[in-house]
């Protein structure tokens, strides 16, 4: 089976969040399982400067706007999937971020970028693509970047293929002026509730969800809470009708690049068997964020874009009566400004017990995840969520919230599931400072108690969180479709 997968985003040649993650391991995963898949991405600087074997694979004409663009194709440098990259400096060549400027501001030519993105992708499905030898028969699509292609697919682009759309968070939708229809070269017809329009707008996500031809979201609760009001930014209605065709499947990680036992990034390395060496991990990070090195101290992480999503703020009520606890808090991150501030300001009121880094840090995100006793994650809503479950990888038991991912990969720690060996982190009964508080309370509890929590960190670590099984249903799904 040939697999086009197309992504705004993917590590380790780029990325913001999980959409890069899961761009860098699930097509691996794929290939693992026989599958023949190339990635398509935005030739951005980084990409064409990291990707290796790279040679030029054809031109590309009849693109809104710029007109042409070069492909070039290449591979993964760590995996070796094959990637084509579209090399078109006018969009692509920038500093700063995929979607901002280094002001924190959208490109103003975003729909453009992505637009192109979404029309190559098409072009390379449909008959007459200038690839005669690599015909994809699933185009998978990811988030709004790459959602007009199935629209593009149905409507000006007549191919055998069929699209995939997979959700990775509804709350970004790509939404412009109406005037984008006809710039990105769409028939002017498609603009209507039963195609591209999305009260007034051209929504690049609405596109995808309307036109493909099958829809998936990056855990099972996400599937069904999208379908409601309380999730489904406005597009509950179009997402209730297609309900019965969304499917759910969890995201995987990458395992080699998140393994405790190997993993460079770390002071020392450790199993779930010979879990010491991740006391060593704890007090290297105590030193370098300057908190007082003290292994009794339970210390809490953060690593995440700093949004009302979060929940962090949440957090952020709560910290000064951990820290009569002896708590001491580690975060990473970077966002809006009043979060950001918040953290900043309880690091200098409370210099050896709060410790923060804004920013984006590879290397530290992975420290944080290995060397803290508890990860932090009370978010408003996750399609997925992938630190909680590097959280269990590192043995790093995790609280949260009961919502998206999270609710699926995160099992509440009481009575019965320790005794039945399912426990691996804290579930908070609702998004409030109080269920939070509860939450964090109950897990250092548990974690003054060696034992149970030794053997909650190892139900965590336990786990098969590979992409084995989800990059299987992934396939199953693909055969699902082409055969319909
Ligand atoms: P989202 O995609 O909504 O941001 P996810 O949990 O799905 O959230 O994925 C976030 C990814 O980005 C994780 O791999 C996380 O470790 C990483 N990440 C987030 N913020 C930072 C940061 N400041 N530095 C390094 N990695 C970060």
């Amino acid at each position: 089976m040939r697999i086009l997968f197309v992504t705004s985003e993917a590590f380790p040649l780029i990325k913001t969040g999980g959409l890069a993650d899961v761009s860098g391991s699930l097509p691996a995963a794929l290939r693992a399982l026989n599958a023949d898949v190339r990635i398509l991405i935005p030739g951005y600087p980084a990409v064409l400067k990291n990707l290796v074997n790279l040679e030029p694979l054809c031109s590309i004409e009849n693109l809104p706007v710029v007109g042409r663009a070069e492909l070039r194709i290449g591979n993964m440098p760590d995996t070796g999937v094959p990637v084509i990259a579209i090399d078109c400096p006018t969009l692509y060549e920038r500093d700063s971020g995929p979607y901002i400027n280094s002001l924190g501001f959208d490109w103003e030519d975003n729909p453009i970028r992505f637009g192109v993105l979404s029309k190559v992708a098409a072009t390379l499905s449909a008959t007459g693509s200038p690839v005669k030898d690599w015909m994809p028969d699933i185009v998978h699509c990811n988030d709004w970047q790459s959602g007009l292609t199935p629209a593009y697919m149905k409507l000006s682009h007549p191919t055998t293929a069929k699209s995939v759309l997979s959700i990775h968070n509804l709350a970004f939708q790509g939404c412009y002026d109406a005037s984008m229809v006809e710039r990105l070269s769409l028939p002017r017809s498609s603009f209507q509730v039963n195609g591209l329009e999305y009260y007034g707008q051209l929504s690049f996500l609405k596109g995808g969800v309307f036109y493909a031809d099958a829809l998936t979201t990056v855990s099972p609760t996400y599937a069904e809470e999208i379908q409601t009001a309380e999730y489904g930014f406005g597009m509950q209605g179009l997402l209730d009708l297609r309900g019965h065709e969304i499917k759910g499947i969890l995201n995987g990680i990458d395992t080699n690049e998140w393994n405790p036992e190997t993993d460079p990034h770390l002071a020392k390395n450790y199993s779930d068997t010979s879990i010491s060496g991740k006391k060593a991990v704890k007090a290297a990070l105590q030193k370098q964020f300057g908190l007082q090195i003290d292994a009794n101290a339970p210390l809490l992480g953060v690593v995440s874009r700093l949004t009302y999503q979060k929940g962090l703020d949440l957090f952020v009520e709560t910290i000064p009566s951990l820290i009569t606890k002896g708590a001491q808090i580690a975060v990473l991150g970077s966002g809006e400004a009043e979060l950001e501030n918040s953290f900043k300001a309880l690091a200098a009121q409370y210099p050896s017990q709060v410790a923060v880094t804004i920013g984006y840090n590879e290397p530290l995100s992975h420290q944080i995840m290995s060397g803290v006793d508890m990860f932090i994650m009370p978010s408003r809503f996750e399609p997925c969520g992938l630190n909680q479950l590097y959280g269990l990888r590192y043995g790093t038991p995790s609280v949260v919230t009961q919502t998206g991912g999270l609710a699926d990969s995160i099992t509440d720690t009481n009575t019965l599931t320790l005794a039945d060996g399912t426990a691996t982190g804290f579930k908070m009964t609702e998004v409030t400072t109080h269920a939070l508080s509860v939450a964090i309370s109950l897990g250092l509890a548990y974690y003054q108690d060696a034992k149970t929590w030794r053997k909650i960190q190892r139900n965590a670590m336990n786990i098969d969180i590979s992409w084995k099984h989800s990059a299987q249903s992934y396939l199953d799904l693909y055969t699902t479709v082409l055969a319909n």
